[in-house]
């Protein structure tokens, strides 16, 4: 395969598969441009090659066909701005009216097209969808990291019909690079921080770390099932009993392998649901029944902290706590801090997940970390060591 920033696309028709799943807000003004500004590198490159660039994502979750809400003609203003000229918009990403608009198109314009989840086909796959949009354009690109670990029409159905011309763009490109440099050879120590809600979602991804990392640290909601299964008193905190045992057999797993798996020492413990909630620290394992755990406490932070500082390598997927409510957040913000601390003094940092991604902009800290992933599924999958769909429809 050739690197794609080695490719000219002068006069070539380039349709680039980018995630531009922003949030909106009430008045479909964009909230966070994160996700269109990373993708914008790769859409320059091809213009000033002199190509024209088709570009197609999703937006949202659009259960039946098209619903305004979810319409991507409400990024094509900024993303015009962004890009400095003007981009058309086509009310479909298939059919008659998207390819009369990519037939027009000329040299160094842009099209977006409208969301590719107005049609079923982009989630299951479908070959004939696919097969159109590819009738768009000469050469394909995949940029988005986001949705690589999903079998769409559009990130790796739609490859097959480019066998020449199909390539990743920068982003999808450093992704790799970055999660490679993470898993392959990294500097030890190495050292896992895994947080959010729930153990369901991430239980495949804290095993596979347990054969790479030295150290695995678990904060957020996930503690406390862990704390029960330890025999200790959770109170109302977030349980899940059916993971109870699992949770006590991840331990001893982890004990067999060598790995140091950390789990909070203190808890801070809220009366309710509530950011002016009652509250107060105890040991995790002590805690009130009438109280839940919303954060780590302070000898959490401590030791949790001692041992990203002395990391050389740090992954980070998930908060330590309810970090959306200032009262909860100090755990989250201080383990951001300490990954900030080990970055500067020379390890590699790389932060995945929606809500660590948000917690560690909301600080301020974002450029202070090496990487920031721009898929938190992605991330995940990568790290269990799951082929990722988008990205094998490019190497096939
Ligand atoms: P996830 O999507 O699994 O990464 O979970 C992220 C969510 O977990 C955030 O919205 C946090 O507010 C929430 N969370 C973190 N710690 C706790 C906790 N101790 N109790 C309840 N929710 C939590």
């Amino acid at each position: 395969m050739k690197n794609f920033s080695e490719i000219s696309f002068s006069g070539k028709k380039v349709l680039i598969r980018v995630d531009f799943n922003v949030p909106l807000n009430e008045r479909f003004e964009i909230t966070d441009d994160s996700r269109i500004v990373a993708a914008l590198p790769t859409i320059k490159n091809v213009l000033k090659d002199g190509g024209s660039v088709i570009i197609m994502s999703h937006l949202g979750r659009p259960k039946n066909g098209p619903e305004d809400k979810f319409s991507l003609k409400h990024l094509q203003k900024h993303l015009s701005a962004l890009l400095g000229v003007d981009v058309f918009f086509v009310q479909d990403c298939v059919g008659e009216k998207a390819q009369k608009a990519a037939k027009k198109l000329g040299v160094r314009e842009v099209l977006l097209l409208e969301n590719l989840r107005f049609h079923k086909s982009e989630k299951e796959g479908g070959f004939s969808f696919a097969k159109q949009l590819s009738g768009l354009a000469d050469a394909y690109i995949n940029d988005a990291f986001g949705t690589a670990h999903r079998a769409h029409a559009s990130t790796a159905v739609v490859a097959q019909f480019f066998p020449n011309d199909k390539y990743f763009g920068f982003l999808l490109a450093n992704e790799i690079a970055s999660l490679k440099m993470a898993l392959k050879n990294p500097e030890k120590p190495f050292t896992a921080i895994i947080g959010g809600a729930k153990i369901s979602g991430k239980i495949d991804v804290i095993k596979a770390l347990f054969e790479k990392v030295d150290n695995l640290i678990i904060g957020g909601g996930m503690a406390y099932t862990f704390a029960k299964s330890m025999g200790g008193s959770v109170g109302k905190s977030m349980v899940e009993n059916e993971k109870v045992l699992l949770a006590k057999q991840l331990i001893e797993e982890a004990k067999e392998k060598g790995v140091n798996l950390v789990l909070p020492i203190d808890s801070v413990n809220a009366h309710s649901f509530n950011n002016n909630a009652k509250t107060y620290t105890s040991d995790i394992l002590e805690i009130d029944s009438n109280y839940m755990g919303l954060d780590i406490g302070k000898k959490s932070i401590d030791h949790f902290s001692d041992i990203i500082k002395s990391s050389k390598t740090i992954i980070w997927n998930g908060p330590m706590g309810v970090f959306e409510m200032e009262n909860f957040s100090t755990g989250t913000k201080q383990i951001a801090n300490a990954i900030c601390s080990a970055t500067e003094n020379g390890a590699f940092s790389l932060i995945g997940g929606g809500d660590s991604v948000a917690a560690i902009k909301k600080f301020e800290l974002a450029d202070k970390v090496s990487y920031i992933s721009t898929g938190g599924g992605a991330m995940l999958e990568y790290l269990e060591g799951k082929k990722l769909p988008g990205v094998e429809a490019i190497l096939a």
